[in-house]
C-alpha cells in the first residue's frame, strides 16, 4: 500500500498565518512540491481573532531582551504596508496620561522615543505630544477631567482574515497545494521521512508521505505531537485573549490604554465600522475548541476602559465578542504577560527528514519567520533560493483571489459570540 502513497517534499499542518506563510514562502522560491492541510477553513483559528495591529509592540519595550523582536516587527510593519496596502494601513494611536495612577509622562516619552529610534528608516511618523484639548478633538469620548495630556504615535492596522487568505491564495497561485477540511490525526516516522494520517472532509482516512513536516497547528500543535507519540520539545501555554465589539463610537484614532490597577495594556480601536475593545488574558493548559469571554473579563475590560472615558461604556452596548488563543513557549520564571512573543522552534527527526513545530510568534513578523524557516528547508535540500514574499510580484493579484480560493472558502466564519 505504501508504494502508492502520495509523496511531497514538504507538508504543512495548519492554515493559520504561519502555515499559509510557509506555503507562500516556499512556492515563491519556485518550490511546488508543498501541501498545506487545514482541518477547518483558512484563518479560522487565532489568525482571524487578533487585535488586528501590525506593530512593533510598544509594551514589549519593558524588556531589553525583546528590543530585537520589536525592531524586526517594525521593519515588517513597513514591508507589509508596502506589499498589501489594501489590507495593512497606518493607524494613529492616542496614549493618554492619567492625572492619578498609571505611568508618568517622562517614562512614556522615553518609550516612544525609543520606539521611533528602533523603527529607524522604517518609521511611519514620529510621535508627538498632545494637550487635553487636542486629545479630545481626536477622541471625543475621552474624559479630560482625568487626563493630564496625551501622546500620538502611529502603527499599522490590518484585516487579519483578509491577510491570511491572501497569503494562502498566493501560495496556491504559485503552485502549492492547499486542502481544507483535512484534519491531521497523526504523523509517524518512516525510513523515508514521515507518513501523515489525516481525515478528509468526508471523514475518509488519507495518508501522505513527506520528507519535512511543518507543525503549524498553533494551540493544537501539541495535540498532534501527543497523538503521534512524539514528546514535545517545549513547555507551552494557551493564553486566551478576548475582544468586545461595540457599535462605531465615532473615533478615528485608536486608544492605547493602561489599566491603572494592574498595569495591563488594552486597546479601544476603530475597525471596519465598529469599535473593538481588548484584550484580556486567561490561561488554559490544553487548547479548547471554542473559547468565549467570561462575564468577569467583560467587567474587567469595561471598568479599565472607563477610567479614561466620558460618557462611560455600557455592557448593554456590546454587539458581539470574539476570543483567540495565544500559544507561547514558556519562559522560565516569567509572568504570562511578559512571556516573550518571540517564536521558538521544536525539532523531531525521522530516518530521513525532520518535523518542525512552531511555538509562538506574532502576526506582524510572520513573513520574516517563514522566510527563516524557508531558508532552512531549502538549504537542507541543497537547493537554496531567495524568498520572494517581499516582492509584490510574488503575491496573487486581488482580482484573482476569488478564483483561486474555492467558493466554499468565501463563507462568513467570524463566529463571533452574541452576548
Ligand atoms: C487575542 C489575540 C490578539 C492578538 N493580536 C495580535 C496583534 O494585534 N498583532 C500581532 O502581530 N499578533 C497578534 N496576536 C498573535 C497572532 O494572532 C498569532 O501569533 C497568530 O495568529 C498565530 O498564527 P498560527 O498560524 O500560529 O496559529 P493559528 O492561526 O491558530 O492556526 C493554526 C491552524 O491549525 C489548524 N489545525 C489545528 N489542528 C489541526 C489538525 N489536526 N489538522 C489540520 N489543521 C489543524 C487550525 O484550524 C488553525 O487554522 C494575537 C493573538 C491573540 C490570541
Amino acid at each position: 500500500m505504501q508504494k502508492d502513497l502520495k509523496r511531497v517534499r514538504v507538508a504543512i499542518i495548519g492554515g493559520g498565518i504561519h502555515g499559509a506563510g510557509i506555503l507562500h514562502d516556499l512556492t515563491s522560491r519556485g518550490w511546488k512540491d508543498v501541501i498545506l492541510l487545514e482541518k477547518n477553513r483558512i484563518g479560522v483559528g487565532t489568525s482571524s481573532r487578533s487585535t488586528k495591529l501590525v506593530h512593533g509592540g510598544l509594551r514589549y519595550l519593558q524588556r531589553i531582551s525583546q528590543f530585537g523582536m520589536v525592531r524586526e516587527s517594525l521593519k515588517e510593519r513597513k514591508t507589509l504596508m508596502d506589499i498589501v496596502p489594501d489590507i495593512v494601513k497606518p493607524i494613529e494611536l492616542i496614549l493618554p496620561i492619567l492625572k492619578r495612577g498609571g505611568r508618568n509622562r517622562l517614562t512614556i516619552k522615553a518609550g516612544l522615543t525609543l520606539y521611533d529610534a528602533l523603527a529607524g528608516s522604517y518609521h511611519l511618523k514620529k510621535h508627538s505630544g498632545l494637550s487635553t484639548a487636542e486629545a479630545k478633538a481626536k477622541i471625543p469620548c475621552i474624559n479630560t477631567e482625568k487626563i493630564n495630556c496625551a501622546f500620538s504615535f502611529y502603527d499599522g492596522q490590518m484585516d487579519d482574515l483578509a491577510l491570511v487568505r491572501r497569503v494562502a491564495a498566493s501560495g496556491r497561485f504559485l503552485g502549492g497545494e492547499l486542502v481544507e477540511g483535512a484534519t491531521v490525526t497523526s504523523v509517524n516516522k518512516d525510513q523515508d521521512g514521515w507518513i501523515i494520517d489525516y481525515k478528509d472532509e468526508m471523514g475518509n482516512v488519507q495518508h501522505l508521505k513527506a520528507l519535512v513536516v511543518i507543525n503549524a497547528a498553533g494551540p493544537w500543535a501539541h495535540e498532534i505531537l501527543n497523538q503521534s507519540n512524539l514528546i514535545p520539545t517545549h513547555r507551552a501555554i494557551n493564553n486566551q485573549g478576548s475582544h468586545l465589539i461595540f457599535p462605531d463610537m465615532g473615533i478615528k484614532s485608536g486608544l492605547f490604554l493602561e489599566s491603572p490597577k494592574d498595569g495591563r495594556i488594552f486597546f479601544l480601536i476603530p475597525w471596519q465600522g465598529v469599535t473593538l475593545l481588548g484584550t484580556t488574558e486567561k490561561l488554559w493548559s490544553e487548547a479548547p475548541n471554542d473559547v468565549k469571554i467570561s462575564e468577569e473579563e467583560i467587567d474587567y475590560l469595561i471598568n479599565g476602559c472607563n477610567e479614561y472615558l466620558d460618557p462611560l461604556l455600557k455592557k448593554e452596548s456590546i454587539i458581539q465578542t470574539f476570543s483567540g488563543l495565544r500559544w507561547l513557549a514558556v519562559d522560565q520564571g516569567q509572568s504570562i504577560s511578559s512571556t516573550s512573543r518571540e517564536h521558538s522552534i521544536g525539532y523531531h527527526y525521522s530516518g530521513r527528514g525532520y518535523l518542525l513545530t512552531i511555538y509562538g510568534g506574532k502576526y506582524t513578523s510572520y513573513r520574516s519567520l517563514c522566510e527563516k524557516i524557508g531558508d532552512e528547508i531549502t538549504k537542507s535540500f541543497g537547493e537554496f533560493r531567495d524568498t520572494r514574499t517581499h516582492e509584490q510580484g510574488a503575491w496573487i493579484p486581488a482580482h484573482l483571489l476569488e478564483k483561486t480560493l474555492d467558493p466554499v472558502q468565501r463563507f462568513e466564519y467570524r463566529d463571533w459570540h452574541q452576548i
